[in-house]
Parts: C-alpha cells; structure tokens; sequence
C-alpha cells in the first residue's frame, strides 16, 4: 500500500514538472479540488476527447453531439431531482476535524476485506505451485471463508442502509467496524448528515429580482432538455443517441485524491434513446462497446473490471460502473446506467410540454427510455497517466521515466533532433518539421545531449524521436528511435511519414472496437 502510495505521489509531481496538470491558482496557494492543465495535459486531454468523440459520432450513424450551455433554467434541476435528492452523505471526525463521505469509508473498508482475502490466495498460490486450485481454496480454507462472511454481511448491511437512505444505521456500521479516522486515528464520529453538491450563483441584477441558477453538476440534463430539438431537426428515428462534451460542478465534500475529484471537472455523456422493453439488451451491448473502447488503449485487460451498484439511483432500473485500477485500488472512471424514461417524463411533467416520441412504424407514441454512457474526462486522463507511467531501470543501471501513452493520445507525436547547433543540421531539422507538422505534433530540441533530450520526450510520451546527424545531410536519412523499444533505425526522411502515420492514428484504436 505504502509503495502504491507513493508511486501515486510520483505520478502527481510527474504530472506537475512535464506540463500535464497544475493545481488551480498556484500563486494564491491553490484552490481546493481545482486543477488547470498544462501545454502537455491540455493537447492529451484533447486527444483524449477526440477519441471519445469520434468513436461515438463518427462510428456510429444513429449517434449525434450537441453542446448546451452549463447555465439552465432552474426548474430542470427540479425536475431531473437535483435540487432535492443531489446529495451524499457526510460524517466528520471530532478530533483530526476532517470530513468523510461517510459511504466511502465503508466502501474503503469492504475493499480492505478484499484485500485481505486477496493476500492469502496469493500466498496459497506461491506455496502450492502449479497444483494451486484457486477456487477450491477460496471454497474450503477457513480464514478465506471468514473473511468472506464477514465481508457478505457487511455488504448486506451497508446496501440496505443505502437503500433506505438510513443515515443513523450509516453511522452505526462505521462504529461497529471501528472505522478510524486516517488522520487522528480515531473513532470519534459526528452524526452523518446529508450535504447538497450543487454550486449556486445568482443571475440577472438583485434589484429587479435575481434568480437563483445551478451550475451544471452533469451535463445530461442538457441533452434531455434538447432531445426533441435533436429529434425532430435531425429527422433522428430511435434507436438513437446524443452525445455532450463539457464542464460539470459539484461541490465534493471529499477533494484529496488530485483530478479524481475535481470540484470543476469535465464529463463525456451520451444518452441513447431506445423504445421502452428493449433498454436491457441496450444497456448490455453499450455495456460492451464501452469496455471495449478502454481496452482498446492497450493499458492492460486486467486494470478494468464492472461493479454492479449496490443502490440504484431513484430513476435506474440498472447501473453499473467500469472502474480502473487506480494506484490507490480499483475506482470508476465510467457510469453506465438504465435510467428509464423517468428525466423525459419529469422534463414533460414540469414544463407542461408534450415531448413523446411518435413511432412512425407502430403508429404509437411514448416517451422513449435512456440508456447513459457517462464518463469523466479528468477521471480517465488520470487512469492513462497512471497506467502509461513506468519507470524502468536500463541495462545500464540507469533509470528511465517513461509514458507509454496509447500513440494517437500522445500530446507530442515527433520531436526532431539535430545532433549539433550547427553545420546546417538544425535547418535541416526545421524543414522535417515543416513538412510533417500539418499531420503530426511536432516538438523541435536542440539543447543538452542527445540522451537527455530523449529523456525528456519519453516523459511526456513522445512515441518518436528523430535525430539529424551528418550524414542527414549527403543522404537525407535520419535515425528514428522508438519510444518502447528504445530501438534505432536508419531511415530515408521522405518514408517518416509513412511510418508514423499508421501508428499514431485513431484508426489503429477505432479497429479494434469493431471487432
Ligand atoms: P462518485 O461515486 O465517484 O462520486 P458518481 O457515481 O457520482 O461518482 P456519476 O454521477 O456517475 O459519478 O458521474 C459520471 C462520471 O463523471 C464518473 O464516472 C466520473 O468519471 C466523473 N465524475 C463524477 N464526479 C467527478 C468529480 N468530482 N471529479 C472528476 N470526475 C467526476
């Protein structure tokens, strides 16, 4: 845990030193939960965007974008439930006076079940070998099955307690698990109480009677509001989506773990709309497409795994989440829910307008159901940092730092290289660039060795370097060196972009979501 820990802080000052995330007004010591990104976090996190996008829009004929305003009239969150239900239930500790999510520590302490159980299959599975029966053991040793029932019952517990919105049975389980404080140590709780997380502001001048507006805490209710603008303009028939870039806000009671919860924080949704009854076999196919679309990243199958919710949310008939292995455990990076037609029908109720969808082939009209594809973009740019940063020791004792960025992401896709500042090779640099920089990110270098200019490209990712030598200039080849691999080839500059083209493509990525 500790070492995991503090491969988590590296990642944090990594992100910090190459350019990738800042925390928010630095100078006036920062602004709690709030980041701005960098030259580098900013061209990933558009690239990151990119990827999201196309692969909802351009490969799918029925799916649309659209990009509402982050202000809304303040009936929809009314109706959507926010303003009455948008909350999450707090407990402070007394002594150390921090505040907890008070769901979170009993999440974190199944999770320590988990481990627990975890940590002797592994050690059973050392002592045995290759005979090693997992699931035997797991059914048969008894500090397993222990562990098991105990976590079993807890989880029963804390589900019921969630499901009746048991506030004072909420607290009772964190006592009877002598849940301590991380800080003080302690177990001496408050009440748990239940906290809004929507930010407010005023609009309009208060002398004529300003009115009270919500910044957005998900962008989906700008999708559901737009719908039959959607519908009708784009002559869309269902099934259908609508997807939405943006900024979301909620005010998190708990902001300590860096972009994983952001006060201001940018959400990709996309709401598809389906005829009522066949939502399930919607929800598991775009179950699927999402899984695969992270995998498709190469940052390794078994980071990812779905977790069905205890809870289901007051309007979801199902709900999971696909969550990564974060360095501080398997965490959400994606919500994926069934939420009926309970927002239409809301939004028809309170704005008294007819938003059904007629069926052209049945000749009946319904309000459609939802199925929602949500997914954090700060979230996700935190799981491919952690999962693309590796340090690796060199043959030569050395150590690297390397980003192992999926190639299309990369914020730099080439930096070109000249070996000395002189003799015409840095012309001969530039001119590489000018050809190449309308299809590809390139970075131009010319300062400190050649080896630790490389250094500085492998840790933001650059997945090639070339570097102009002497020889450039008789024959007009140039050395490429590959970010992975280390590995060096002679190569014509007139074949660069050839070679380059296919591996930074998003096409790469795109053809392994057909399949
Ligand atoms: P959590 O339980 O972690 O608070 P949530 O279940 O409330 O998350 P959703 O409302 O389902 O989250 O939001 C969809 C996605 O938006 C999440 O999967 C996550 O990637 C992202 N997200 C939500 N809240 C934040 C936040 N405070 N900071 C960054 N990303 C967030």
């Amino acid at each position: 845990m500790a070492q995991q820990e503090d491969v988590f802080k590296k990642l944090v000052s990594h992100c910090k030193e190459y350019g990738f995330v800042f925390p928010s007004s630095e100078i006036y010591d920062g602004l709690g939960a709030v980041y701005d990104y960098g030259q580098n976090g900013v061209e990933l996190k558009n690239n990151l965007k990119k990827y999201w996008w196309d692969a909802m829009v351009l490969l799918n004929e029925n799916v649309v974008g659209i990009d509402s305003a982050i202000f809304m009239h303040p009936t929809i969150w009314k109706a959507s439930g926010h303003v009455d239900a948008f909350n999450d239930p707090l407990i402070d500790n007394k002594d150390s006076k921090k505040r907890y999510r008070a769901d979170v520590l009993v999440e974190d302490q199944l999770a320590k079940y988990d481990d627990k159980i975890n940590k002797e299959v592994e050690k059973a599975a050392k002592r045995f070998g290759e005979s090693f029966d997992e699931a035997q053991f797991r059914s048969t040793n008894t500090r397993v099955l222990e562990q098991q029932a105990k976590r079993d019952a807890l989880h029963t517990r804390f589900a019921k307690a969630l499901n009746d919105s048991d506030l004072e049975e909420l607290r009772q389980i964190i006592i009877d698990e002598e849940i301590v404080c991380p800080i003080s140590g302690t177990r001496n709780w408050t009440e748990v109480r239940q906290f809004n997380l929507m930010f407010s502001t005023e609009m309009g001048s208060t002398s004529d009677g300003a009115m009270k507006v919500y910044l957005r805490p998900e962008t989906a209710q700008g999708i559901f509001v737009n719908y039959l603008n959607v519908q009708k303009t784009g002559r869309m028939k269902l099934p259908f989506g609508i997807a939405q870039i943006g900024k979301a806000f909620r005010n998190e009671i708990v902001a300590r773990q860096f972009i994983f919860r952001m006060r201001e924080f940018e959400q990709m949704e996309m709401q598809f709309f389906v005829k009522p009854g066949t939502e399930l076999d919607w929800f598991a196919k775009w179950k699927e497409t999402r899984l695969k679309w992270h995998k498709a990243l190469g940052l390794g199958d078994q980071k990812y795994r779905f977790h069905d919710h205890d809870k289901l949310a007051h309007y979801a008939n199902a709900a999971t989440d696909i969550e990564f292995e974060m360095p501080f455990g398997f965490k959400e990076v994606e919500g994926i829910h069934s939420r009926t037609d309970f927002d239409l029908s809301s939004h028809e109720k309170f704005s008294g307008k007819n938003i059904r969808y007629f069926d052209p082939e049945s000749g009946e009209s319904y309000v459609p159901y939802v199925i929602e594809t949500s997914i954090g973009v700060d979230r996700m740019f935190l799981s491919i940092m952690a999962g693309s940063y590796k340090e690796e020791v060199l043959e030569n004792g050395e150590t690297r730092v390397v980003l192992t960025l999926p190639p299309a992401l990369a914020p730099v896709k080439l930096a070109v290289l000249p070996l000395v500042k002189k003799d015409g090779l840095p012309e001969l640099a530039r001119t590489i660039i000018d050809d190449l920089k309308f299809d590809f990110k390139c970075q131009y270098d010319e300062k400190d060795s050649i080896g630790k200019r490389y250094r500085r490209q492998d840790a933001i990712g650059t997945p090639f370097c070339v570097t102009v030598d002497h020889q450039s200039l008789e024959d007009q080849t140039v050395t490429i060196r590959f970010r992975d691999s280390m590995e060096q080839e002679r190569v014509p500059v007139s074949q660069l972009r050839a070679i380059m083209a296919e591996r930074v493509s998003y096409k790469t990525l795109f053809k392994q979501l057909n399949g």
